[in-house]
């Protein structure tokens, strides 16, 4: 059974795609497009060999060896230049999933793709400056909260400046009505653009989480004699108002 997790990340999947999901391991969401008819073909791609041969077993059993291909290889290497419009990469760091989008784009790997559904498990903002840096614009953003872990899907699309698909359009400065700022830039790409939109609670216990680890580094702090504790302290204290005001100012 799919978790609710890759459900999300299976919904985002555009209708009659080609696509890859990058780090498989058992090709769950692979069988999951092609049982559903989300997807008419899909490349399973792993690089570690226990995944490897778990994809390989699991698309037999379902027979659908002739619709999915499982490619042993290092992230969009298992890709020729065209072959998919979707590419999906669950489950792994967002420092790692846009380092695996980096290094495949340089090759062409991205050529001729139009969606990126990404669950980066950490790192999110990490994955929103890359997508940003890289010409891509996000169009959802979704939070959800399984088996006492909260997980963020982000979707993406080509950008195209100065229309309202452009980042310049997503990351504008949330203003309050009397102008002042609510939620700057950095806090936006941080927290995610669309989520800011419209908050669910995965989206308050996330972030009321944060605000309660901040919390317990800086009474650690108070009762540290060091002096470079002072600097973190105010470092840390500013990090938790920083968020409660964002927080405040959200339904
Ligand atoms: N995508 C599945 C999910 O979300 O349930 C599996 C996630 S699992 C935690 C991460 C998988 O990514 C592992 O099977 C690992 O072998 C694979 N992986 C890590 N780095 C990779 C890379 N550079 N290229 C391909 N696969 C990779």
């Amino acid at each position: 059974k799919l978790s609710n997790r890759l459900r999300l990340v299976l919904d985002k999947i555009p209708t009659g795609s080609k696509f890859a999901d990058i780090g498989s391991d058992h090709a769950l969401l692979p069988i999951a497009a092609i049982e559903t008819g989300k997807a008419v073909f899909a490349i399973a791609g792993e690089v570690n060999p226990g995944p490897f041969d778990a994809a390989c077993k699991a698309v037999a059993a379902a027979g659908q060896g002739k619709v999915i291909s499982v490619r042993r290889g290092d992230g969009l290497e298992v890709l020729e230049p065209g072959e998919v419009d979707c590419i999906t990469i669950a489950g792994m760091g967002g420092s790692l999933i846009a380092s695996i989008l980096n290094r495949g784009q340089v090759k062409g790997k991205l050529q001729g793709v139009s969606v990126l559904a990404l669950q980066p498990n950490v790192g999110e903002d990490i994955l929103r400056r890359w997508l940003i840096d890289n010409g891509w614009v996000l169009i959802a953003e979704n939070i959800l909260e399984e088996d006492g872990k909260i997980y963020e899907v982000l979707t993406a699309v080509p950008e195209v400046k100065g229309s309202e698909l452009s980042n310049e359009n997503l990351y504008k400065e949330l203003l309050l009505d009397d102008g002042k700022v609510k939620c700057g830039r950095d806090m936006l790409v941080q927290m995610g653009p669309w989520l800011l939109k419209s908050p669910n609670a995965a989206f308050h216990s996330k972030w009321r989480g944060e605000i309660s680890k901040l919390e317990t580094i800086l009474a650690s702090l108070l009762r540290s004699e060091l002096e470079s504790a002072e600097e973190k302290r105010i470092t840390i204290q500013a990090r938790i108002q920083e968020i409660t005001e964002v927080l405040q100012c959200l339904p």
